[in-house]
């Protein structure tokens, strides 16, 4: 097909892949047909001191022993066409006539004439070389017979061509017509098959084209959907204004962390926070620099625990962190730690004279039935946390921490 196209790279790169085949399968008969296949592409588009003729000799001579080692009656023909054909094109007329002589000798042999056509053409060649009319003569009306027999259009077509031209070089114009007219009604028919093909070749390539750019154009439409989704999904469980989690996410991530901890029997510490005298912030600075305060606060409370631990917002200026597997004795340090990094983080960038404290309360909550109980229990010691004072962190014993004077 490429070649009818007049594709002849696209025709050699599809013998080689066929060749590769062929011999990856291991089966001889498909090598065989490829090896020939292949070499015949090049055989038509050599000249006469092409350095392809050494690759064409080689593809030859393996096709032939693999012909012979395996019986291959069938394909040999072929191959001595191919073979005495590029003997020709470089003038070796002996070798050339005794390729064709040992093809005669298989072709009488077996009935399959296939390559007679071509055959024919070649001899005709050799046969003018070395001047002898009749013989080329006998020859093109033996390949076109068969061409046509075969339904070898293009083949006759060509065979009527080289006829022609024989002819007309003889001097006898009436054959060199008559080769002519032939010539010309099977090239149309040919022509209209080659078209009709084509045409359908193109609306398949237009149909493919079309339903690959509707495969892309649906994939990334099912990406950007699922990136949304994404997005949706994430949004679900993120607090807006501090990135933390929510309400939601805290409740199924703490009763996970509960559950596993009830099974390990290891520590979990549960810390409430609240912002001290917020309202006053809001008050005194703006509702905006309060949220500010609140963001900023997210950011310091998720630099002082670790990657896996639970940080969220509960509501309001009320944060949650759960520290899993910690000893309670280093959870209290850590969470005492983060009172006095909110203590003496220079809050006046935010506003000028701002001061910003928090009272946390906690427990080690594994113990506790449930994660409510736990809360309620770190409440209490908020709530303890604020009437001694605020700023400050209250655990088990009551008012770890010492009140720093903050504000
Ligand atoms: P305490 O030390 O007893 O906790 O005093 P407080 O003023 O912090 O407590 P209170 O519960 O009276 O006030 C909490 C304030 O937090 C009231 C509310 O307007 C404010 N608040 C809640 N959510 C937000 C928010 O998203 N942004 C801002 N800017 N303020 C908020
Ligand atoms: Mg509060
Ligand atoms: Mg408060």
């Amino acid at each position: 097909m490429h070649c009818d196209l007049g594709r002849a790279a696209a025709s050699e790169a599809f013998h080689r892949a066929a060749l590769d085949a062929g011999r990856e399968s291991g089966g001889h008969d498909l090598q065989l047909v490829a090896l020939t296949n292949l070499a015949g592409r090049l055989l038509d588009s050599a000249g006469p001191d092409d350095l392809r003729y050494a690759e064409i000799d080689a593809l030859v001579a393996e096709a032939d022993a693999l012909a012979l080692a395996h019986a291959q009656e069938m394909t040999l023909p072929h191959i001595l066409v191919t073979q005495g054909a590029a003997l020709l094109a470089r003038g070796r007329l002996d070798e050339a006539q005794a390729a064709f002589t040992r093809w005669r000798a298989v072709l009488d042999a077996y009935p399959d004439k296939s390559s007679l056509p071509h055959a024919a053409a070649v001899l005709a060649r050799l046969h003018c070389a070395r001047g002898d009319v009749a013989s080329a003569r006998l020859a093109l009306a033996e390949g076109i017979g068969m061409a046509l027999q075969l339904g070898a259009r293009t083949r006759a077509a060509a065979l009527h061509l080289q006829a022609s031209r024989l002819e007309e070089e003889l001097g006898c114009f009436a054959p060199a017509l008559e080769h002519h007219k032939q010539f010309h009604a099977l090239r149309e028919a040919s022509a209209v098959d080659t078209a009709q093909r084509r045409a359908a070749m193109l609306a398949v390539r237009i149909e493919t084209a079309r339903a690959l750019h509707e495969a892309a154009a649906q994939r990334q439409r099912a990406t950007e959907l699922a990136a949304r989704n994404d997005q949706l999904a994430e949004a679900a469980y993120i607090d807006p204004l501090t990135g933390l989690a929510n309400r939601r996410r805290l409740d199924e991530q703490l009763t996970l962390l509960h559950a596993a901890a009830r099974a390990a029997g290891t520590p979990l510490v549960l810390a409430l926070l609240d912002v001290d005298h917020f309202k006053q912030v809001n008050d005194r600075c703006s509702h905006a620099v309060g949220d500010r305060v609140l963001a900023t606060l997210a950011r310091l409370i998720a630099q002082q625990v670790r990657a896996g631990d639970l940080c969220a917002r509960y509501g309001g200026e009320e944060f949650v962190i759960a520290l899993p597997a910690l000893p309670v004795d280093t959870a209290a340090q850590v969470l005492e730690r983060l009172r006095l990094r909110v203590a003496t983080e220079p809050w006046s960038a935010l506003h000028p004279g701002l001061k910003v404290t928090v009272s946390v309360g906690w427990a080690d909550i594994t113990p506790a039935p449930c994660t409510g109980q736990g809360l309620a229990q770190a409440d209490e010691r908020l709530y303890a946390a604020k009437a001694a004072g605020r700023n400050r962190v209250v655990g088990p014993e009551p008012a770890v921490s010492v009140a720093m004077a903050a504000r």
